[in-house]
C-alpha cells in the first residue's frame, strides 16, 4: 500500500494512522488542506475489506471536503476520518474514546463530525475526550442532525440549476425524480412538494418509500426505473456513483441536482452529461448546507439560525457564478467548480 504515490494523495498535508489494542481501534485521519482553517470532515465507520480500501476512501473524501468548504466560503480546510470496523457490532464507547484521543492528538488541525456509520450520540462520546467535534446537539436541545440544512441547500441549488438549465424561475409543475428518500431526500421532497413540483420517488427501502409517496401524493417507482422516468430534473440522494455511463444515456431529465456525494462514477461522465445537454450541478456545492451549519455551530453564542440559512442560500449564488462561467467557457460545471475551489484554497 503506497501513500505518497496513491492516485488520490493530491498533496495531503497529513495522513495519520492510529491504533489502540485495548479497544481494537484501527483508524486513519487524512488532512488534505488547512489554508482556509482547520480541516473539518466526518468520521466514517465501515468494515473496509482492506487497509488500502480504507486509505483510498479517506483520501478521496478528505480532498472533497477541501473543495466543499472552499466553495461554501467557510474558514475551514478539508479532512476526513475512517475507522475500519462494523458500526453495528464493533462500535463501543472504548473504541469511540480511543478515536477521540487520536483526534485530540492533532491539536485541532482536524475537527470530526458525523458521517455514515457514526451518529450524534457517538459524537457525544468522542466529545468526552476532545473538544474538536462538530455536529453535537445544540444548547437548546435541538438535534445536531445536519440533513435538514443539507436538504435546504440542495433546494436552493436546484432553483439555480432550474434557472440556468430550463430558463424558469418557479418550480410549479416541474417534474422531479428523487433517488433515495432517506434523511436528506425526504426533506428535499417536502420542499419540492411545497413549491408545487410533481414528484417521482424511489428507494430500496420500500416501506419508507410507500409512506412518503402517500404523504406527498407522489408517484413511487422501483429503484432501477427512476433513471427512465419522464422528468425535468433528476435528484440523486442515495449513494455515490449514481451517474454511470449507462445511466447518463438513459436519463430523460435536462438537469441533475441532488445531495449524494461523489455522484459522478468517473470524472469523464461530467463531459458526457454536457454533450447530452444535461446541466450537472456539482454535488459538493449543492450538498454543503450541513457543513455550513456545523461551521456556524463552532461560533458558539454567535450562532443565529437566520445567518445560517442566509449562508446556505448563498449556495444558489455560487452556482449562478459556476453555471455562468461554464456557459461562457463551454465547459462542464463540474470542472469549473473544481477550478474555482482550487483558486480559493490557493492551489489554482
Ligand atoms: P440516508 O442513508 O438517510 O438516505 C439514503 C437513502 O437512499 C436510504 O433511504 C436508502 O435506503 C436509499 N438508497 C440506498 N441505495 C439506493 C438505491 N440504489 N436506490 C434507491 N435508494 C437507495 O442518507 P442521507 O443522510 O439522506 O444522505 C443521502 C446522500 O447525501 C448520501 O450520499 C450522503 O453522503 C449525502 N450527503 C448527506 C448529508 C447529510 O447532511 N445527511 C450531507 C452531505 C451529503
Amino acid at each position: 500500500m503506497t501513500v505518497f504515490e496513491h492516485p488520490e494523495f493530491d498533496h495531503h498535508r497529513q495522513v495519520v494512522f492510529g491504533s489502540d489494542e485495548a479497544s481494537g481501534l484501527r483508524a486513519i485521519i487524512a488532512i488534505h488542506d488547512t489554508h482556509r482553517g482547520p480541516a473539518l470532515g466526518g468520521l466514517r465507520i465501515f468494515p473496509y475489506a482492506s487497509d488500502a480500501e480504507a486509505l483510498t476512501d479517506v483520501l478521496r473524501l478528505s480532498r472533497g471536503m477541501s473543495y466543499k468548504s472552499a466553495l461554501a466560503d467557510l474558514p475551514l480546510g478539508g479532512g476526513k476520518a475512517v475507522i475500519i470496523a462494523d458500526p453495528r457490532s464493533d462500535k463501543t464507547p472504548a473504541l469511540l474514546r480511543a478515536m477521540g484521543r487520536l483526534v485530540d492528538s492533532l491539536g485541532g488541525a482536524y475537527i470530526t463530525a458525523e458521517d455514515s456509520g457514526s451518529s450524534e450520540a457517538d459524537m457525544q462520546v468522542i466529545a468526552e475526550v476532545t473538544d474538536h467535534v462538530g455536529g453535537l446537539r445544540h444548547h437548546g436541545g435541538e438535534s445536531g442532525d445536519p440533513s435538514p440544512f443539507t436538504a435546504w441547500g440542495v433546494f436552493c441549488a436546484l432553483k439555480s440549476a432550474v434557472r440556468h438549465g430550463l430558463g424558469r424561475d418557479d418550480l410549479a409543475g416541474l417534474r422531479v425524480a428523487v433517488q433515495g428518500v432517506g434523511h436528506v431526500g425526504a426533506h428535499l421532497a417536502r420542499h419540492l412538494k411545497d413549491a408545487g413540483a410533481e414528484l417521482v420517488l424511489t428507494d430500496v427501502d420500500r416501506q419508507a418509500l410507500a409512506h412518503l409517496a402517500e404523504t406527498l401524493g407522489a408517484e413511487a417507482v422501483a429503484p432501477e426505473a427512476i433513471f427512465d422516468a419522464e422528468v425535468d430534473l433528476f435528484a440523486p440522494c442515495a449513494m455515490g456513483a449514481a451517474l454511470t455511463a449507462d445511466v447518463v444515456e438513459r436519463l430523460r431529465a435536462r438537469v441533475v441536482c441532488g445531495a449524494a456525494n461523489n455522484q459522478l462514477a468517473s470524472p469523464g461522465i461530467a463531459d458526457r452529461l454536457m454533450e447530452r445537454g444535461i446541466l450537472y450541478t456539482p454535488d459538493y456545492v449543492a450538498n454543503a448546507g450541513g457543513v455550513i451549519e456545523i461551521a456556524w455551530q463552532r461560533r458558539g453564542d454567535a450562532y443565529r439560525r437566520e445567518d445560517v440559512m442566509a449562508h446556505i442560500e448563498r449556495i444558489g449564488d455560487t452556482l449562478d457564478e459556476i453555471f455562468a462561467r461554464a456557459n461562457r467557457e463551454q465547459r462542464s460545471p463540474a470542472r469549473v467548480a473544481d477550478d474555482l475551489a482550487r483558486e480559493r484554497f490557493g492551489r489554482g
